[in-house]
């Protein structure tokens, strides 16, 4: 039997701390990915594509990244496991973009739909942004990786992936597999004003927020908009309050959702909201702890961190070796 580990690649750009959409949508279940011993794992702090959106004022990048690193291991990532590492510590990527860009049509790149959309939110217009889903091919195929845990709003950029892997070992051999994704069934975490949670839209709630600051958001959360005394009669599936307490507080859910829809004048928005407020603070105590703890040694995230970026750096070299080779470059002679 083949003792072949699928590679496995992931990443978040260093956006200080985690909260809970990364944490369900991402995080966990790269823990679960980790422990089912399945994959070679190698997740990504991508520096260089947060300059971005921050390029004006990247001055607090190097925080920004231990306040991620401290986020991912208090999660559960086990540097003994897997390879955690900071893009711009592996120069490789750089080089695999570069060459990348030579043979990606300019309208593969403008037609992803997350580039149309931000254009116009945000008036980004740099090069950099506009190769942003180019430097993520050359993240993800730098490992040679076979699966990329995704959202399905990531699948277009995988998609885009996987069509300049084909150009690629079309025009100079097979070197690259093309990456599948590796769906989970994470749940939608609504952010407090009901739209999807997102540090963007300031309406998120860190894991590793202290208690008080978790109270206070919970507190602003928007809740059934037909709900409006407590004797109103509400409709949990459109509340996000609801939302939540499905994952954080299911023993109580089934109670919640009758007293709600029949309007139990003993039981309303404020109660859910203080119940959600305490269970998040209970459930995410041992994770505060252990990433204060951490981030009261920086040297030892360094080294974990410096210790991944060398051994990502050799599977990135090995890689650059094959395509420098397949490209007939100078620097394969
Ligand atoms: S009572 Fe609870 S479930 Fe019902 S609308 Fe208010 S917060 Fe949501």
């Amino acid at each position: 039997m083949s003792d072949h580990k699928k590679v496995v690649l992931s990443g978040m750009q260093p956006t200080g701390m985690l909260h809970l959409g990364n944490y369900e949508g991402a995080l966990k279940n790269w823990v679960n990915l980790q422990n089912s011993g399945k994959y070679e794992m190698y997740f990504c702090i991508v520096d260089w594509h947060a300059l971005t959106t921050a390029y004006k004022d990247p001055s607090d990048l190097v925080e920004r990244i231990y306040q991620i690193a401290a986020d991912y291991l208090a999660a559960g990532l086990d540097p003994e496991k897997v390879t955690i590492f900071v893009q711009s510590d592996v120069k490789q990527h750089a080089e695999l973009h570069l060459l990348l860009s030579m043979i990606t049509p300019i309208p593969w790149l403008e037609r992803v739909p997350s580039y149309k959309e931000k254009v116009e939110a945000l008036g980004l217009d740099s090069y950099g942004f506009l190769g942003y889903p180019l430097l993520q091919t050359a993240d993800i195929i730098i490992y040679r990786a076979e699966g990329v845990p995704v959202g399905k709003d990531q699948l277009p950029h995988l998609e885009l992936a996987r069509e300049i892997v084909r150009r690629f070992n079309f025009l100079y051999g097979e070197v690259f597999p093309e990456p599948q994704a590796i769906l989970s069934d994470a749940p939608y975490i609504p952010g407090t004003d009901r739209r999807k949670m997102s540090k963007s839209y300031d309406n998120h709630i860190c894991m590793g927020d202290p208690p008080d600051v978790i109270r206070k958001r919970v507190m602003s959360y928007y809740t059934d908009e037909t709900k409006i005394y407590r004797g109103d009669p509400g409709h949990p599936d459109r509340c996000p309050v609801f939302a939540l307490l499905k994952i954080y507080a299911p023993d109580q859910t089934e109670k919640i959702k009758a007293d709600c829809e029949s309007g139990n004048p003993d039981w309303g928005c404020v109660k859910c909201k203080k119940l959600l407020a305490e269970r998040l603070i209970e459930t995410f105590k041992p994770f505060r702890e252990k990433r204060e703890q951490l981030l009261s040694d920086r040297e030892q995230i360094k080294k974990i961190l410096a210790e991944g970026a060398e051994r990502a750096r050799a599977r990135a070299e090995e890689t650059m070796r094959l395509v420098r080779k397949a490209m007939k470059m100078w620097d394969a002679q």
